[in-house]
């Protein structure tokens, strides 16, 4: 992208060992159980299926779709979805999965619209918790890595969806102009 250069952030190596004790814990936590882990098209891709590969519980899996009305880097709290869960969650546990979260409003929402079709338990997992901005409550259960600031691609992210392919993490930056 032109007018943006990137720096390496988290390589692959930290990335997937990171994920792999995540998913540890997770199962951990679970152990006995079956829980419902939806992931948050389309950031979630690469995260979401590596998690779920070194889980050793059995799980069940959907996808939400969000969209976020508004311009700009930061999300507006107005969300729609272009594509809810479709797997019954009434009495179930369910785990929401996503890239990274920043104002925190885009999972808030989620997570409030889940709640009202009556699960047993809604946690939340992200890679990347970004607190810089955080605008609402909402408590992260668990986390890969936390970032203070910057604008994250790679690994699922994307900036206009380039950069999503890329086996590692990097922060976007501002090339300097040309004097
Ligand atoms: P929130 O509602 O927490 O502010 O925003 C969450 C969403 O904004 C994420 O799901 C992601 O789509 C986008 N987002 C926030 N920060 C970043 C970032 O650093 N990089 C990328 N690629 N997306 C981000």
């Amino acid at each position: 992208m032109e007018g943006y250069g990137k720096e390496i952030l988290l390589s692959r190596d930290k990335i997937q060992k990171r994920v792999r004790e995540l998913a540890l814990d997770i199962s951990r936590d679970y152990q006995g159980k079956e829980p419902i882990l939806i992931g948050i098209l389309n950031g979630v891709i690469f995260f979401f299926t590596d998690l779920i590969r070194n889980m050793t519980i059995p799980v069940k899996l959907d996808f939400i779709r969000a969209a976020s009305y508004g311009s700009g880097t930061a999300s507006s709290g107005v969300i729609r979805f272009s594509k809810d869960v479709e797997i019954d969650i009434q009495g179930q546990d369910v785990i929401v999965v996503e890239d990274i979260v920043d104002t925190g409003l885009t999972l808030s929402k989620i997570k409030e619209s889940l709640e009202k079709k009556g699960p047993a338990s809604v946690k939340i997992c992200v890679l990347i918790d970004k607190r810089e901005r955080r605008e609402t409550e909402i408590t992260i259960d668990y986390y890969g890595f936390h970032v203070e600031e910057g604008f994250i691609v790679g690994y699922g992210l994307d900036f206009n969806e380039q950069y999503r392919h890329l086996p590692d993490i990097f922060v976007l930056k501002e090339k300097e102009s040309p004097t």
